[in-house]
C-alpha cells in the first residue's frame, strides 16, 4: 500500500525500530459491510488507523472508486494529520464504494442510516467520530447522527461532526480548511521575508474560493484563479467578489470578463511568489515542477505534490507547506465541534478563529524549529514531527519499541 511505502522509506530518517515500523505499518481495526438499499448492495468500510492520541476521526466518502486500500490509506494519513494540529484525536477513514449521482435524495438517507447500523458499535464521541468528505454533506452528517442516537438511545452530538448548525455544529466549520491555510501562510511569509505577495490558485471550490477570498481582503494580489473548465489570469490582480459572482451565476471562472484565459498547466508555472493548489491530487508532477516559479507552494489539496515533483522543488529551495498541516483547518474547526458537543457550549465566531489560529500558528513554529535545525525539508519536517507525536503517545502506553 502507498502508505506503506511511506513508511519504508521514511523508516531510517525516523530511526524506526523494526517493531515501531510495524506497528505503523497496519490499522488497529478495518470493518467491512455490505449496504443495502433499493436492491442494491454497495461495498462499505470504516477503518481505524490508530488510536494512541484519542478516539479516531475521520471522514466518510461516497464515491465510486472507494475500496480497502484508499481508505487505509486515507485513515494513516488522517493520523498524521490530527497529531501534527496537536489535536487529542487518532486517525480513521471510511468511504462506501456508490456513484452518489445514482440514488435519490431519499436513497441517499437510507444509505446513511445503513451505514450507521452496520458500524455504530465502533463508532461514538469516545470511541470514532466521523466527519464529512467528498459527496458527504451536513446533512448526511445529521441523519448519521440521528441514526446512531435511536440505535443507542442516547445523545451524543459529539459522535459526528460537520453536522448542519442546528444538529450541533460549529460556527467557521465553512471556510475552516481556508482560514487555517491562511494562517500557516501568514507565518511561512514572515519566516522567509516574502515582500511580494502575488497568488495563483487551482481550484475554486470549497477550499480554493475561501482561500481566494481571504487572501485577496488581507491585501493578497490574486493574479491567478481555476476551475475544471478553465483558469483565469490578471497581472494586477483579480478581483475575487467579482469572480465569486460570476463563479455562482455560470458554474465557471472563466467567464469572467476583461481577463486573460489561461490553462490549469500554465496557472502552476505562473512567474507568482505562493502557489495554493487547492483542487486534485498529483498535479505538480515531474514534468511541470522545474518550471513552477513560486516561493512558496501550500498544498490545500491533498496530494496535489507527485514524490518526483517534489524531489525537483526542494532543489528549486521551494517552502512547500504540506497537506497535513496546510489543510488542517478543516479537521481542526471539526475537533472544536466535538469538544464544544461535549463541554454542552457553542463558542463564538471569534472564539473558535482565535482557537484556530493559535493551534496552526503554534504547529507551524514547533514544524519550523524542527526544519531549520535539521537537514531535511520541511515536508519531511511535518511527517517525522507527527510519527514521533505518535509513537511517544504508543510508549507512554506502554508499548515497548
Ligand atoms: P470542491 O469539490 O468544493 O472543489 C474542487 C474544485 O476543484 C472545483 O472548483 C473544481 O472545479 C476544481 N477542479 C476539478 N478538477 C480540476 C482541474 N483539473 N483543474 C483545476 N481545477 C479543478 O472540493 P474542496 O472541498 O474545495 O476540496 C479541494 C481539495 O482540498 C481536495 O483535495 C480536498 O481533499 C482538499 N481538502 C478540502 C477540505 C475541505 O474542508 N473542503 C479539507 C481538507 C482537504
Amino acid at each position: 500500500m502507498a502508505f506503506q511505502q511511506f513508511l519504508n522509506k521514511i523508516a531510517p530518517l525516523a530511526k524506526l525500530t523494526k517493531t515501531e515500523l510495524q506497528l505503523l505499518s497496519a490499522p488497529e481495526h478495518v470493518w467491512k459491510a455490505e449496504l443495502s438499499v433499493s436492491g442494491k448492495k454497495y461495498p462499505a468500510y470504516r477503518v481505524q488507523f490508530n488510536s494512541a492520541r484519542g478516539p479516531y476521526k475521520g471522514g466518510i466518502r461516497f464515491h465510486p472508486e472507494v475500496n480497502e486500500e484508499e481508505v487505509t490509506n486515507l485513515a494513516f494519513w488522517m493520523s498524521l494529520k490530527t497529531a501534527v494540529a496537536d489535536l487529542p484525536l487518532g486517525g480513521a477513514k471510511g468511504g462506501v464504494r456508490i456513484n452518489p449521482k445514482d440514488l435519490t435524495p431519499k436513497e441517499i438517507e437510507k444509505l446513511s442510516r445503513a451505514y450507521i447500523r452496520a458500524f455504530y458499535q465502533h463508532l461514538g464521541s469516545q470511541q470514532d467520530v466521523p466527519a464529512p468528505d467528498v459527496y458527504t454533506t451536513p446533512q448526511i452528517m445529521a441523519w448519521m447522527l440521528d441514526e446512531y442516537e435511536t440505535l443507542t438511545g442516547k445523545k451524543d452530538p459529539g459522535m459526528i461532526t460537520g453536522k448542519p448548525l442546528e444538529a450541533g455544529g460549529s460556527k467557521v466549520r465553512d471556510i475552516a480548511t481556508a482560514l487555517g491555510g491562511v494562517y500557516v501562510l501568514e507565518e511561512a511569509v514572515k519566516k522567509i521575508g516574502l515582500s511580494s505577495k502575488k497568488v495563483a490558485i487551482q481550484g475554486f471550490g470549497n477550499a480554493g474560493s475561501n482561500m481566494a477570498n481571504l487572501l485577496w481582503k488581507a491585501g493578497y494580489t490574486i493574479a491567478a484563479v481555476s476551475d475544471s473548465q478553465g483558469a483565469i489570469y490578471s497581472a494586477s490582480g483579480l478581483s475575487i467578489d467579482r469572480v465569486l459572482s460570476v463563479k455562482e451565476k455560470t458554474g465557471q471562472v472563466s467567464l469572467v470578463p476583461g481577463v486573460t484565459a489561461i490553462t490549469n498547466d500554465q496557472l502552476l508555472e505562473l512567474a507568482v511568489d505562493i502557489l495554493i493548489p487547492s483542487a486534485l491530487s498529483g498535479v505538480i508532477t515531474k514534468k511541470n515542477a522545474s518550471q513552477v516559479k513560486a516561493k512558496i507552494i501550500l498544498e490545500l489539496a491533498n496530494g496535489p505534490t507527485t514524490q518526483e515533483a517534489d524531489e525537483i522543488l526542494q532543489t528549486k529551495k521551494i517552502l512547500v507547506i504540506p497537506d497535513i498541516l496546510a489543510n488542517s483547518g478543516g479537521v481542526t474547526v471539526s475537533c472544536f465541534e466535538w469538544q464544544q458537543n461535549l463541554a454542552q457550549e457553542s463558542w463564538t465566531e471569534v472564539e473558535i478563529k482565535n482557537r484556530l489560529k493559535e493551534k496552526l500558528v503554534g504547529a507551524f513554529l514547533q514544524l519550523w524549529k524542527k526544519y531549520s535545525a535539521a537537514k531535511y525539508d520541511f515536508r519531511t519536517a511535518a511527517y517525522l514531527y507527527a510519527i514521533n507525536k505518535i509513537l511517544a503517545a504508543e510508549r507512554q502506553r506502554g508499548f515497548k519499541p
